[in-house]
Protein backbone atom coordinates (compact mmCIF):
# COMPACT_ATOMS: atom_id res chain seq x y z
CA UNK A 1 0.00 0.00 0.00
CA UNK A 2 3.04 2.36 0.77
CA UNK A 3 3.71 2.71 -3.40
CA UNK A 4 -0.07 4.29 -3.41
CA UNK A 5 0.85 7.19 -0.96
CA UNK A 6 0.76 9.90 -3.35
CA UNK A 7 1.12 13.46 -3.37
CA UNK A 8 1.07 16.52 -5.11
CA UNK A 9 3.93 16.82 -7.73
CA UNK A 10 4.76 13.37 -7.56
CA UNK A 11 4.94 11.23 -10.96
CA UNK A 12 3.04 8.60 -11.28
CA UNK A 13 2.32 5.93 -13.90
CA UNK A 14 -1.04 4.72 -14.70
CA UNK A 15 -2.47 0.97 -15.39
CA UNK A 16 -2.86 2.39 -19.10
CA UNK A 17 -0.88 4.30 -20.33
CA UNK A 18 -1.55 7.69 -22.26
CA UNK A 19 -3.00 7.98 -25.73
CA UNK A 20 0.59 9.45 -26.93
CA UNK A 21 1.95 6.09 -25.33
CA UNK A 22 3.87 7.97 -22.15
CA UNK A 23 3.03 6.27 -18.96
CA UNK A 24 4.42 9.51 -16.68
CA UNK A 25 2.04 11.67 -14.84
CA UNK A 26 2.45 14.46 -12.17
CA UNK A 27 -0.63 14.89 -9.83
CA UNK A 28 -0.94 18.94 -10.25
CA UNK A 29 -4.55 18.93 -7.84
CA UNK A 30 -5.68 17.14 -5.26
CA UNK A 31 -8.64 17.22 -3.79
CA UNK A 32 -12.44 15.55 -4.09
CA UNK A 33 -10.71 15.41 -7.33
CA UNK A 34 -7.67 14.19 -9.09
CA UNK A 35 -5.93 16.04 -11.52
CA UNK A 36 -2.60 14.66 -13.82
CA UNK A 37 -0.49 16.11 -16.49
CA UNK A 38 1.17 13.91 -18.99
CA UNK A 39 4.47 14.45 -18.36
CA UNK A 40 5.18 14.46 -22.73
CA UNK A 41 2.16 16.16 -24.21
CA UNK A 42 0.77 18.03 -20.92
CA UNK A 43 -2.81 16.48 -21.65
CA UNK A 44 -4.91 17.03 -18.62
CA UNK A 45 -7.04 14.64 -16.59
CA UNK A 46 -8.96 15.15 -13.93
CA UNK A 47 -11.16 11.94 -12.23
CA UNK A 48 -12.70 11.21 -9.21
CA UNK A 49 -9.90 10.28 -6.27
CA UNK A 50 -11.32 6.88 -6.04
CA UNK A 51 -10.96 6.53 -10.23
CA UNK A 52 -7.58 7.60 -9.99
CA UNK A 53 -6.56 5.27 -7.14
CA UNK A 54 -8.23 1.94 -9.53
CA UNK A 55 -5.84 3.26 -12.17
CA UNK A 56 -3.28 4.27 -9.95
CA UNK A 57 -0.19 1.36 -10.79
CA UNK A 58 2.61 3.07 -8.93
CA UNK A 59 4.42 6.25 -7.90
CA UNK A 60 7.62 6.29 -9.31
CA UNK A 61 9.03 9.73 -8.12
CA UNK A 62 8.34 11.42 -4.90
CA UNK A 63 8.05 15.48 -4.79
CA UNK A 64 9.72 16.55 -1.92
CA UNK A 65 6.93 18.39 -0.05
CA UNK A 66 8.35 18.82 3.19
CA UNK A 67 10.13 22.05 3.66
ZN1 LIG B 1 0.31 12.26 -23.35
Amino acid sequence: MSNKNYHLHDKVEMKKPHACQTNRWEVIRLGMDIRIRCEHCDHIVTMKRRDFENRLRRVVEFHNNEE
